[in-house]
């Protein structure tokens, strides 16, 4: 009697939910629907969503991956897209989505209001991604692990010393942005022949290749690697949550970013892509990045720069050629012989 009563409240309250979900996919419908592959931290995706939803009333079905992941999903979906916006993540695989047609033109009223850099990653695009936001490479340590180690790195170069024997984190550039953003900024320092050759010196104290850009500076601050290579902006999060970290620009100069957005081609909501783009185009919108602890240096003149951002102006950075690192085959070429030349050698 009991069970059957227990029986009957779920079926009602089932009822009552299905209904629920029927009116919010009703209204959803009426103001429409808007289907997002987000290359950020999953905080900054979902507070992105969300502040979108409240201001346009249209529903965002996000998704988080990484960089090269969403690559390759819109370039397996390009006979019928699912996803309508490409929001985040580094420059190079938009570039290669842009080349390869899987990604459309669009020249927002906002264009305007950006930083050079941004505006010339879409004229180099031919006008089919756009700088969102923009970040220096570098790598950190964990001050309290480094002691027993007996080294202080300052360098790329220091990264090699057998005393971080499986005691470096870095991602796996095929599906990394971050990780690709590595490999194309030791290849200009040094050179492709003695880039490769560091890469594989470096390969032996690797001690994982993870999926996400932003899991070596996480795993850093959980103490299960001693040095993470990462975004310096995504390991300076961690030291603003009291990780004991410190944040290295490396001597010989380094590497950044251009996060980038792209409209998907064959959108089904192309209309609410474009409202979306010149959304996430505002300081409103940009200072989200911030609040979600994310400190990359945002691409509109008037959002704020988060204080805790590294300073690009005295980082040593790289005359960083997005154009030839960005492309199809360059890309494809360098992924293929880092996978057969470094990924798997014992
Ligand atoms: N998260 C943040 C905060 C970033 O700045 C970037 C780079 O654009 C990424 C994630 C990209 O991550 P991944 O290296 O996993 O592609």
């Amino acid at each position: 009697m009991k069970l059957t009563k227990n029986f009957a409240a779920a079926t009602m309250l089932a009822g009552v939910a299905t209904a629920f979900s029927f009116l919010s996919a009703g209204t959803a419908q009426a103001q429409g629907a808007l289907v997002m592959y987000c290359g950020v931290q999953e905080e900054w995706c979902r507070a992105m969503t969300t502040a979108f939803e409240r201001e346009t009333g249209i529903k965002v079905a996000m998704t988080r991956k990484s960089s090269g992941e969403i690559y390759a999903q819109v370039k397996a979906e390009a006979a019928n897209p699912r996803a309508d916006i490409w929001w985040g993540g580094t420059g190079d695989p938009h570039m290669q989505a842009a080349e390869e047609d899987l990604t459309v033109e669009y020249k927002s009223p906002k264009n305007e209001e950006l930083q050079d850099w941004a505006v010339r990653q879409w004229e180099q695009a031919k006008h089919r991604t756009i700088g969102i936001y923009s970040g220096a490479l570098g790598f950190g340590y964990n001050t309290e692990l480094i002691k027993s180690k007996g080294v202080e790195p300052k360098c790329w170069a220091d990264l090699l010393t057998p005393k971080l024997k499986d005691e470096v984190q870095m991602a796996d550039p095929n599906s990394s942005g971050t990780a690709y953003t590595l490999l194309a900024t030791i290849i200009q320092i040094m050179g492709e022949e003695k880039g490769f050759e560091y890469l594989k010196a470096l390969h032996k104290n690797v001690n994982q290749y993870t999926k996400s850009g932003a899991a070596p500076a996480k795993a850093m601050a959980l103490g299960e690697t001693t040095v993470g290579i990462a975004f310096m902006h995504d390991i300076v999060t961690m030291v603003v949550d009291k990780a004991p970290i410190k944040v290295v620009a490396p001597c010989e100069g380094t590497g950044y970013e251009i996060g980038s957005m792209s409209i998907i081609k064959g959108a089904k909501n192309m209309d609410n892509a474009k409202k979306f783009y010149d959304w996430a185009l505002t300081p409103a919108a940009q200072k989200l990045g911030a609040e979600a602890k994310s400190y990359q240096v945002p691409s509109n003149k008037s959002t704020p720069v988060p204080p805790e951002a590294p300073k690009l102006n005295e980082i040593k950075l790289i005359n960083f050629d997005f154009a030839k690192y960005g492309s199809s085959e360059e890309r494809k070429r360098l992924l293929s012989k880092w996978d057969n030349e470094v990924k798997n050698l014992p």
